[in-house]
């Protein structure tokens, strides 16, 4: 049975999703979560063909609960699909990385698609079959996003788009991307935008993945060149793309944030578990300045869950999401970024210079490594500031000179 079979209050609900883990998890998951057995859970984590299992979890509405279920959700309340989010955090189920698509993408699509857009892209990305990207940011342009340069021009059902993207998450596993191009270079920076779904296999489209601080390559660069787009793969009004795009970029900080989930489990929760966890066993525990760290970082953790329970008490009370979203994501990347110190402080110099073989300094290292990014993806930390500034406390608007001028007119370093 698929939870989109049944309505049912919390609780049955989450029998539902138990026994369906019970039924659906490889056998001994679900015992060796309960049991704290690390290590067998370890093996059958790598034992799992991780995309089968992605497609099974969407397939079934456990991926993405509150959307409509003839668009590959499950059609839940806000409560029900907290109680999804708290067992599959618990039960450490793994999750799509289509995060993008997921938190991003399905949001704007619901929003502004049409019938036929939605079913078209909504199931498969649901169930991790097509993985997606944001196009907005370029060489010139990131917290200014509205200022962009890649255009797209009409030719008859079709918009012809030149231009390039940069710090493309995901753009070199994505299937579709969502695009904010400039369709009228006469208008002001926000009036001259239109949104589009974009084919990342088109001709004319060339990805060139960016090495990050990591040694990953999470992101790219995106260049596109005489690129077609039908026009039916617009969504909202010729001019009306800072809209759409608004949409996107409020589930944006929601999605880095973990605002709406509830769960403040996998806010923190997972790596803190393992800060304490190495503090224990190297004694460094014993270090007042550590264990004083430790407390603030779990004070930190349950007011981002206690935020995050009150963004998903507005969202359930019908409100959309606002700048509390910008709440929740600056104190999110920052608390990460403390926390990931932190985890470096306690290992010591196995986190520095890592020896072969040793995953855990490996993952604190590289977590330290990622975590700079956090202040800066989805919107800088100043920019956060800058519109919590104006829109919770209503401070004066930050001058922009540029804001009422044809576009075309205002001077650009790209
Ligand atoms: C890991 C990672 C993944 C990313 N993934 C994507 C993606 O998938 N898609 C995408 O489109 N983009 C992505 N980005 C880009 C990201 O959105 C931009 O880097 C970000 O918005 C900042 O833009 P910028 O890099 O152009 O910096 P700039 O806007 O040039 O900012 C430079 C500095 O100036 C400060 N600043 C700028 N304007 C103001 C202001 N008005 N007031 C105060 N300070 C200001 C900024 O805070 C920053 O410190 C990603 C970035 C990172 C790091």
């Amino acid at each position: 049975m698929t939870i989109a079979d049944r309505r049912a209050p919390s609780s049955e609900i989450e029998q539902v999703l138990y026994s369906w883990l019970s039924e659906n998890l490889p056998s001994g998951w679900i015992e060796a979560v309960e049991s704290g057995d690390r290590a067998r859970l370890y093996e059958l984590r790598l034992a799992l063909n991780y995309e089968e299992w992605c497609e099974k979890l969407g397939r079934a509405g456990w991926a993405t609960p509150t959307w409509p279920k003839e668009y590959g959700g499950a059609a839940l309340e806000g409560p029900e699909a907290k109680l999804v989010g708290e067992l599959l955090s618990k039960y450490k189920v793994p999750r799509s990385f289509n995060i993008i698509g997921i938190g991003m993408a399905g949001p704007t699509i619901l929003q502004w698609g049409s019938h036929e857009l939605k079913a078209r892209y909504l199931p498969a990305l649901a169930q991790h079959r097509e993985i997606w990207c944001q196009l907005f940011s370029e060489p010139g342009c990131g917290s200014d996003v509205a200022a962009l340069s890649t255009s797209a021009v009409r030719d008859g059902d079709e918009w012809v788009v030149n231009g390039q993207k940069v710090w493309t998450t995901l753009a070199h596993m994505s299937s579709f991307g969502l695009l904010l191009a400039r369709t009228n270079p006469e208008l002001p920076k926000h009036a001259g935008l239109s949104y589009f779904i974009v084919d990342m296999k088109a001709p004319g489209v060339e990805v060139r993945p960016l090495m990050q601080l990591t040694g990953d390559s999470e992101f790219n660069e995106v260049f596109f060149t005489n690129v077609k787009i039908p026009d039916s793969h617009r969504l909202g009004e010729v001019g009306d793309g800072w809209k759409v795009a608004t949409t996107t970029l409020m589930n944006e900080r929601s999605a880095l944030s973990g605002a709406g989930s509830e769960s403040g489990a996998n806010v923190g929760g997972g790596p803190y578990e393992a800060v304490i966890r190495a503090a224990k066993g190297n004694g460094s525990w014993n270090n007042k300045v550590i264990r004083h760290r430790l407390v603030q970082a779990a004070i930190d953790g349950q007011v981002i869950k206690m935020t995050n329970l009150r963004v998903a008490a507005s969202r359930r009370s019908g409100r959309p999401p606002g700048p509390e979203g910008s709440v929740t994501k600056l104190f999110q990347a920052e608390y990460n970024q403390r926390l990931q110190s932190l985890a470096v402080d306690v290992a010591g110099m196995s986190a520095m210079a890592t020896l072969p073989g040793d995953d855990q300094a490996m993952a604190t290292s590289k977590g330290f490594l990622r975590s700079r990014a956090n202040t800066i993806e989805g919107g800088t930390s100043e920019i956060m500031r800058n519109i919590l500034g104006e829109r919770v406390l209503g401070l004066p608007k930050e001058p922009q000179v540029d804001k009422d001028v044809p576009w075309e007119t205002i001077k650009r370093s790209i």
